[in-house]
């Protein structure tokens, strides 16, 4: 059983017999990572494969593992939390936005020239090229959770409604962003369940990301602090999520 994501069908679940088999006509365009031009008919209980033609086998992606991380993660999400047989344009959109945008990127150069030089002499040039990398990954993973769904409030708390000032706040996921610090000592939020401080610049790094395309967002620079603080943020909205929505 195979799990496609069509522009017309969404999500679907297909049988590809004989996908397994290197001589199948059909192995190459059932690939993973793959975008392709795809024919099905409704047996009696399952759909059936019975043609598959590889257009984009995105090979950038799959011959470099940091770039097929990013997208490893993406497939995950779109498996867990996509619709079963809902079509839906914004996130076939988005997806091959993604596809393309991780395919082109150019992980060395770009990620040297885009980071400090203190710190690339401080931490060395691997761990300066994994930060870069984590800005990716979170851009595409929150973008990928809003088009879902799960858009974090990010501009009035959830709890009083009030206009979010650049002040100390809170991300609770349980309800569903960032709280301002009145409602989570009023609440008494610190006792129960999952809250992290988030950070003004973490805060305004997630606006931008989440109303620009990459090619814009990928140019807002944010301090280290604000970055490591959104990553772990990320990480665990995304457990949350998937502990509790899936
Ligand atoms: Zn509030």
């Amino acid at each position: 059983m195979l799990t496609v994501f069509t522009e017309q069908f969404g999500k679907i679940e297909v049988i590809g017999k004989g996908i397994r088999k290197i001589t199948s006509k059909l192995r190459a365009g059932a690939d993973v990572f793959c975008l392709s031009e795809i024919e099905f008919v409704q047996g009696k209980n399952h759909k059936i494969l019975t043609d598959a033609l590889a257009i984009d086998k995105f090979d950038g992606i799959r011959q470099e593992f940091e770039k097929s991380q990013i997208i490893y993660k993406i497939v995950e999400l779109l498996d867990q939390f996509a619709n079963q047989e809902a079509a839906d344009e914004k996130l076939w959109r988005f997806l091959l936005q993604i596809f393309e945008a991780v395919e082109s990127l150019e992980i060395r150069n770009s990620l040297l020239n885009s980071e400090g030089i203190t710190a690339s002499k401080a931490s060395g040039s691997w761990q300066i090229e994994n930060c870069k990398l984590k800005i990716i990954d979170c851009y595409f993973l929150w973008n990928m959770l809003s088009i879902l769904g799960y858009s974090p409030e990010l501009y009035k708390c959830p709890l009083c409604d009030s206009k979010l000032l650049p002040e100390t706040f809170f991300f609770v996921p349980s309800e569903g962003g960032v709280v301002c610090w009145q409602c989570f000592s009023a609440n008494d939020l610190k006792k129960s369940g999952l809250w992290f401080p988030i950070k003004v610049d973490a805060v305004k790094a997630l606006r931008v990301w989440l109303s620009q395309d990459w090619a814009t967002a990928g140019k807002v620079s944010f301090g280290q602090e604000a970055q490591q603080n959104l990553w772990d943020i990320s990480k665990n909205y995304l457990s949350f999520l998937q502990e509790n929505i899936s």
